[in-house]
């Protein structure tokens, strides 16, 4: 049995990883598309088939409620257009797969989730290195205590980012810079290891080029204490290639990932020698978590309220570094 997803954005994710990763779908299948740009329309019901019936734009996306042929609608948009689309997706009677972060603020989140608690549909967030098995095996083997009780963990994503002209520099589409784009996956990857949620955040930000950067932030450094006492450092950047990583030092132990967020070619090291599994299609196992759940009426693992948790302690960065103080994160 399969569960039929219709793809809303096709941009370049959606173009070079979404769609070639539901070639490889067991339980996911393209079955439709949504997209502002009619030339779009052709090339895809061509290249993947798509009926005529299940192709829509922004404007009569909402018209897919009457087509039971769509089961899921993944909003693969620029962030400021995650919160209307996801609400308009659950309101049409549809499951809702929405890509990170998954709003520009905590408050979206909790509409979404209301929308899709309401409609009685799933929601889930597209954090794919939670179905990937280097990091997996990480999670496992830091919570089975094998590295005796975690005391810190050091994570960081960054790049440099390219066209100045770009969605992801503007705060109204982006929600933020680098923090909100790639710093998500090590606050992520500080969560997912410990189970744990921050308690309390410091940061501060660098700004080297404050034209290019003029509404979003550059380079961000931060640190979190979990409950467990568990110290994370943290870093994120769109000025420079290299930090893609994590590490996790227990008291008699270390592990980590280095490149940990990339598509592919994923590697680790411990303690006890290299972290080596098949590399797979994370996008693909994403998809098929969803579809899972949905035809098994199971909650996601990667629901609107883990999503949200991110916001709440990205919020918590941001206010650190206005205020410059040592800030609480809300719970959720
Ligand atoms: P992109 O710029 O390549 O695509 C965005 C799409 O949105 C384009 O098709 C564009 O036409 C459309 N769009 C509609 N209204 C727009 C507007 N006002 N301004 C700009 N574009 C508009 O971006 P992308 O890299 O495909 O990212 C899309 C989403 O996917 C983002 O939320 C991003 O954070 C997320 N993403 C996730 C991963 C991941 O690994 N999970 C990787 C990349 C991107």
């Amino acid at each position: 049995t399969t569960v039929n997803f219709a793809l809303v954005g096709l941009g370049s994710l959606s173009t070079n990883q979404i769609a070639p990763a539901l070639q490889k779908t067991k339980h996911a299948k393209l079955a439709g598309i949504v997209t502002g740009t009619p030339e779009k329309e052709k090339i895809w019901a061509d290249k993947y088939s798509i009926k005529p019936e299940n192709i829509y734009n922004y404007e009569n996306f909402d018209k897919i409620a009457a087509n039971d042929n769509i089961d899921v609608v993944y909003i693969v948009l620029p962030n400021g257009m995650h919160k209307e689309f996801t609400v308009r997706g659950a309101n049409a009677g549809k499951h809702v797969l929405c890509e990170k972060p998954m709003a520009n603020s905590s408050a979206d989140c909790r509409e979404m989730i209301a929308a899709c608690k309401q409609n009685n549909r799933k929601l889930a967030v597209g954090y794919r290195c939670q179905f990937e098995p280097h990091h997996l095996y990480c999670r496992e083997t830091v919570q089975s205590g094998k590295y005796g009780p975690l005391h810190a963990i050091e994570a960081g994503f960054g790049f440099k980012i390219g066209d100045p002209n770009q969605w992801r520099l503007k705060a109204d589409l982006a929600g933020g810079g680098a923090l909100m784009d790639v710093g998500i996956y090590a606050l992520q990857a500080c969560r997912f290891l410990t189970g744990e949620e921050p308690v309390a955040v410091t940061a501060q930000e660098t700004k080297m080029n404050p034209k290019k950067f003029a509404e979003v932030d550059e380079t961000i450094t931060w640190t979190m204490t979990m409950p467990s006492g568990v110290n994370c450092y943290c870093s994120t950047s769109y000025a420079f290639n290299g930090i893609n990583r994590f590490n996790a030092y227990g008291q008699s132990g270390w592990l980590g990932l280095d490149p940990a967020y990339s598509y592919k070619g994923i590697k680790g090291e411990s303690k006890d020698g290299p972290i080596q599994f098949d590399q797979i299609d994370q996008f693909a196992a994403e998809m098929d978590a969803f579809a899972k759940c949905i035809l098994e009426d199971r909650q996601s693992s990667v629901s609107g309220e883990e999503g949200l948790r991110d916001l709440l302690a990205i919020e918590a960065i941001y206010e650190s570094i206005q205020s410059g103080k040592r800030t609480q994160v809300q719970k959720a």
